[in-house]
């Protein structure tokens, strides 16, 4: 184990070091610089190596954190990220993205600071790519079957890669310009640049899983026709639809979803042409929702120079600590501070918004807001009485999203979905059209990274066995494991 006492000589938790705020808002840079690798080692020595280790059922992918923990403090990085690797395709996203429910599980977090997990899983990662420690992982040999694996965020890539691995010939579609999925258009890349799914994508396509971007199964290719000409099909097709927010004003210029204006904020990043593209330069920006898309428009509206920006949630205040009710290993509701929180903008809670007002040229003006009142058969709504307005001149809907798209996955094979919205499956993650199996967020519904990851990989598994008859590959996740939603 790392430091046997290191818990008791380093009682305090040293995370990340950021780029102060004056200076990051300037730029859609990583907000997130590197730590020197004595503090991280320092702090990778506080993990007490538990005979129970919580930490391990707590991440999805069921990293073995105290075993990389010990070999960050030895100064061993190549073990420690082969040890990463051995559970985790892309350690780099999940470095700086997930919200770390590892660390929440931590057993040194029932009455010190949990260890400071993701910093090291993070400083690993980026230590093996500067040091070429990452190299690709080609197949010994070939077994003549072939997959489609549709959708290229975290769940099709990880799909596809460890399919690939396993000596399929694996064909990625994406109907997206770039490969990606929520990584490359959702995401921003003060969270996450973007030169790490590049690498990615030249790591895969080295061991030979081919991609094919601008193509859209369902338009360009019938999913019939894809099923056809593969051994097996593999639906990462996101939770893309959006949940709307059908008041009067609803249609007035300026109310957008919010995947609309980050899309088109990573296309200009990337150093596209947008044209009309949506920007908060000067305005009175107003967000609806209060989850990781919310904050996400937050950071990308402060950037573009907003008058002001307010993030309106329709619930209660969630607790900044651990609540009683919620106690250790379980993941706590929490607010969830992101680094976008820190760099401005106001926060209301129990705001709900009744209608939306414009100005004689149809465009937004401003919202009419009411408190949120719980009622006594469990529904929450407007209270009577309590209406006030706020200004806005740009308003972005981030309320979650409703599930995955059907309508050619229903008419062309007949799928099945979930009465939440997702594709039908199976603990062997099989949809109800034999030889096609459903990953990530199309079937568990809007998560997170780290699940689509872990799916991506437990299902591959189950591909490979489906084809094959058996397979080596890892299972780490079932489908009906419990899922952290995000909205
Ligand atoms: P996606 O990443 O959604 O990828 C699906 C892909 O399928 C898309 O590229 C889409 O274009 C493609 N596709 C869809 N239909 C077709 C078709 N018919 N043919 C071809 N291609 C198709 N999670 C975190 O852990 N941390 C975060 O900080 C975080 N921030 C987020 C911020 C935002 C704005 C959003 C929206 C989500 C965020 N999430 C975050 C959630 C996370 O991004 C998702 O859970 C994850 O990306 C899901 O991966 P996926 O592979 O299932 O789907």
């Amino acid at each position: 184990m790392a430091d046997p006492r290191g818990f008791l000589k380093y009682p305090e938790r040293e995370g990340r070091p950021s780029r102060p705020v004056p200076v990051r808002i300037m730029d859609f840079n990583e907000v997130y610089e590197r730590q020197d690798k004595s503090t991280t080692q320092t702090q990778a020595s506080r993990c007490m190596d538990c005979g129970i280790p919580f930490c391990h059922t707590g991440c999805p992918l069921g990293n073995l954190i105290p075993d990389w923990n010990d070999l960050v403090w030895r100064d061993q990085w190549e073990e420690a990220s082969a040890r990463l690797h051995m559970t985790n395709n892309f350690p780099e996203f999940t470095g700086r993205i997930c919200p770390a429910p590892c660390e929440t599980s931590c057993v040194l977090g029932i009455n010190q600071p949990a260890v400071t997990i993701k910093q090291s899983e993070v400083e690993i990662a980026d230590t093996a790519l500067e040091r070429g420690y990452v190299e690709p992982v080609v197949p010994s040999r070939l077994t003549g079957k072939t997959v489609a694996v549709v959708g290229s965020g975290p769940a099709g890539l990880a799909a596809a890669q460890q399919l690939t691995r396993a000596g399929h010939t694996v064909a990625v579609y994406e109907r997206d310009d770039r490969v990606g999925g929520l990584l490359r258009y959702g995401i921003p890349d003060f969270k996450m640049e973007k030169h790490l799914v590049d690498f990615r994508i030249e790591q895969m396509e080295a061991e030979g899983t081919r991609f094919y971007p601008s193509t859209e199964i369902g338009a360009d290719i019938t999913w019939a026709a894809l099923r056809e000409s593969y051994d097996a099909v593999v639906v990462a097709t996101g939770a893309m639809v959006p949940r709307d927010l059908p008041v009067p004003g609803r249609s007035l210029g300026g109310i957008h979803f919010a995947m609309d204006y980050l899309v088109q904020s990573n296309k200009a990043v990337a150093g596209d042409e947008v044209p009309d593209q949506i920007r908060a330069d000067g305005k009175h920006v107003v967000i609806l929702g209060g989850g990781d898309t919310g904050a996400d428009c937050i950071g990308t509206a402060h950037r573009h120079g907003a008058k002001s920006v307010t993030t309106l949630a329709i619930g209660k205040e969630l607790p900044r600590e651990r609540p009683g009710h919620e106690p250790w290993p379980m993941d706590p509701r929490i607010f969830e501070m992101s680094s976008a929180h820190e760099e401005g903008g106001e926060v209301q809670w129990l705001a709900s918004t009744v209608e939306f007002s414009g100005d004689e040229n149809g465009n937004v003006r401003a919202l009419k807001v009411a408190e949120t009142e719980y009622r006594e058969d469990g529904s929450r709504g407007p209270k009577p009485g309590t209406e006030r307005e706020i200004p806005a001149d740009l308003v972005f809907l981030a309320l979650g999203f409703t599930g995955a798209e059907q309508e050619t996955l229903d008419s062309q094979v007949g799928m099945e979905f979930t009465s939440r919205g997702a594709v039908g499956r199976t603990e062997d993650y099989q949809t109800n059209v034999e030889g096609i199996f459903t990953v990530g967020d199309a079937g568990r519904g809007a998560s997170l990274v780290v699940w689509a990851i872990a799916e991506g990989r437990a299902a591959a598994s189950k591909v490979d066995e489906y084809l094959e008859g058996s397979t080596r590959l890892p299972y780490p996740v079932k489908p009906s494991d419990r899922a952290i939603s995000l909205t």
